[in-house]
């Protein structure tokens, strides 16, 4: 357990300080922040933050600005602004998808314009991050955030037409370069992990497909009750709403949780519904307790069988769920999962920064941060940068120009510019622009963050997987709810691993919860918990649970795990609004619609101005907000 891990570069994820930003002196609150957001110059050789490992995602340095802006509000004092002289004709706060497709949308429309990114982050891409590691010479990928060009409801034409731009065709690159089968082709299935704490043993059953539920749970921790109620839950053909319609059963399901269903409907026993408590994580944020039975039926989960749903959305249907009901969209995952998008996007922007010219070669290209923000380049992108105010001067309706303030390395610095997209968490907006409308600043702080946790960990074969049968593993209890084998991609000059005997990364995800209360406040818990785990807890969680899940085909932590990356998203995935929580809101009266309304030269962009987690609504909403300040 105590083993040192070689590739551990960042100690609690702390960055070394290879030097500092110029700029005015940073006053309170700022200066307790400033300690910790001692930013690495973005051109110092060598900063190269995808191979980075520790604590990735919100690392330390990327959000104690921000923290220190909603806890204490801007004051500077007089002279610790310090004026760049920059002048520009589009500052974008926030460099993720949506806002480096908002620099890509309005440079479309004003080829000349001059261009700033802002992020708070060391690296771009916003969620759409990449972590990479190197085996023995060999360049090893994995999406530390954004998994996959994966939607609900198809991309419209613009996401759809800025895939095209990029030269990404998602249906013939899947063809093309993903092997989807290559695990289950050599006999590996799914695993459930039963934990000692939870269900008195610690157990790996292996769930073969079409395999009968009594003869996978023989061996499971389980009374002979519980293994009685999975079975029937899994292959039950009972309808527990006799008489009624499809339409009834579906309006019924929409308001009761799908532990409630289990409990009160399936009259399942306790330990039968532990085992589908975590079962929603990975796609709400949140488990069986807050999610509608509904929306989990959408998704294929068990217990509906009987009931005989036609098929198809239905009102009070979370965002996620009504679109995956009615179809979806075309999908792949590139090596580093939707990274590629945000760097092909900022090939675009600043060609010479990325070598290649096609949405292959740029997964194994290695971006120079060194050319991000040159002094005369039209597009430039400024990491380690957190925007603190942004206001118009002058009044809103008639002002030239917009202010914008941000915290880097210790010190507050301004730009001026013709016009603002805010492609940042909308949350953070009423900080950063006091003088909205109130009902608009109410209406923004409804964006709440989902919380979660992505994990890349690199080992040094995958033996142990190959012995035992599985490539990924649900873990209902556990501390990390689920563990997978790396997808096997070959793209471009990249190459997955292919043997057992070769090295390989895990993906981990854990999902912080506080089950019984609402999500939102699950929600700002889960936060905490994350903000508050040392690098040292998620490692030993990490060591432990992938000694107890894999030890029986022989895996040793100590031995076989050589790098771990967490990539903690404090604030993760838009929030969709949940039909167990929240109201119906009428037509353009949703907080995401109030939220993003324009004001004078400031636009608002990001997944969240969509109240949806994906991508291509963080185009879309790119889309909107340029064509708000140029007129559509
Ligand atoms: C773990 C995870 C997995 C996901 N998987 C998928 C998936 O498979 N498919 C999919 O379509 N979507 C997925 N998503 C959803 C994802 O959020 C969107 O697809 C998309 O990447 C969001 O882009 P964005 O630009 O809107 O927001 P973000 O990527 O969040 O970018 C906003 C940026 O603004 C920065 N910022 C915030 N405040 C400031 C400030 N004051 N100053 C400067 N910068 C600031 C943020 O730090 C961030 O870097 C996933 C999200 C997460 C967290």
């Amino acid at each position: 357990m105590n083993k040192s891990i070689t590739r551990r570069d960042f100690l609690d994820g702390v960055a070394l300080t290879i030097g500092a930003a110029a700029g005015g002196v940073i006053s309170p609150p700022f200066a307790a922040a400033a300690a910790a957001q001692e930013a690495a110059a973005q051109d110092a050789a060598g900063y190269y933050p995808p191979a980075l490992t520790g604590l990735r995602g919100s690392h330390p340095g990327s959000f104690e600005a921000a923290h220190a802006l909603r806890e204490a509000g801007f004051w500077p004092r007089a002279g610790t602004i310090a004026a760049t002289g920059e002048d520009y004709d589009l500052v974008v706060v926030g460099g993720g998808i949506s806002g480096l497709a908002a620099a890509h949308f309005y440079r479309a429309r004003q080829p000349d314009a001059r261009i700033l990114i802002l992020d708070n982050h060391d690296d771009v891409g916003g969620h759409a991050k990449r972590n990479e590691f190197e085996f023995a010479g060999r360049l090893a990928l994995m999406n530390g955030g954004t998994w996959a060009i994966d939607s609900p409801r198809r991309y419209s034409a613009i996401a759809d037409g800025l895939l095209r731009a990029l030269g990404i065709d998602p249906v013939a690159l899947t063809k093309k370069c993903a092997d989807e089968k290559f695990y289950a082709k050599r006999g590996l299935a799914r695993g459930i992990f039963f934990d000692r704490e939870a269900f008195g043993a610690d157990k790996l059953v292996v769930v073969r497909k079409g395999a009968d539920w009594r003869d996978v749970l023989a061996g499971a921790p389980l009374s002979e009750r519980a293994r009685a109620d999975i079975e029937r839950i899994e292959e039950g053909t009972t309808d527990y709403f006799p008489g009624m319609s499809s339409a009834e059963k579906k309006a019924r399901l929409a308001r009761m949780s799908y532990r409630d269903y289990l409990r009160d409907v399936v009259k399942a026993d306790a330990a039968a519904i532990t085992l589908y408590e975590a079962r929603p994580h990975g796609e709400w944020g949140v488990g069986a307790d807050a999610v509608s039975a509904l929306d989990v039926w959408a998704f294929d989960f068990p217990g509906f069988q009987g009931l005989r749903l036609a098929p198809g959305s239905a009102p009070h249907m979370g965002y996620t769920a009504s679109g995956y009901a009615d179809g979806g969209s075309y999908t792949f995952h590139f090596p580093d999962g939707n990274a590629s998008i945000a760097r092909l996007l900022v090939r675009h922007l600043i060609p010479d920064s990325l070598p290649g010219k096609n949405a292959e070669d740029v997964v194994a290209a290695r971006l120079d941060y060194g050319r991000l923000d040159r002094p005369r380049a039209p597009v430039r992108i400024r990491l380690n940068a957190t925007a603190v105010r942004v206001r118009h001067d002058g009044d809103a309706a008639s002002a030239g120009d917009v202010e914008i303030v941000y915290a880097r390395g210790g010190a507050l610095s301004s730009v001026r510019s013709r016009a603002c997209v805010l492609a940042c968490y909308n949350m953070i907006i009423p900080y950063l622009c006091p003088e909205l409308p109130e009902r608009q600043k109410a209406a923004l702080r409804y964006a709440f963050k989902i919380p979660l946790i992505y994990v890349s960990v690199a080992l040094r074969d995958w033996r142990a997987f190959k012995d035992l049968g599985v490539s990924q593993v649900y873990a209902p209890a556990s501390y990390f709810s689920s563990l997978a084998l790396n997808e096997v991609v070959d793209i471009g000059g990249y190459a997955s691993t292919r043997s057992p005997d070769e090295p390989v990364l895990v993906h981990m995800t854990r999902v912080p919860t506080a089950p019984g209360l609402p999500e939102r406040e699950q929600h700002r818990i889960g936060r905490q918990d994350i903000l508050s785990t040392s690098f040292a807890t998620y490692e030993r969680n990490i060591r432990d649970q992938l000694d107890r899940t894999l030890g029986p085909g022989g895996f040793d932590a100590a031995r076989d795990i050589t790098a771990i990356t967490v990539n903690r998203w404090p604030h993760g995935y838009a929030y969709e609004y949940n039909p167990l929580f929240d109201p119906d809101w009428p037509p353009g009266e949703a907080p995401h619609e109030i939220g993003r309304a324009r004001f004078g030269r400031i636009a608002v962009a990001n997944s969240d101005a969509a109240a949806a987690a994906y991508t291509d609504a963080a185009i879309d909403q790119a889309h909107r907000a340029v064509a708000e300040l140029l007129g559509a």
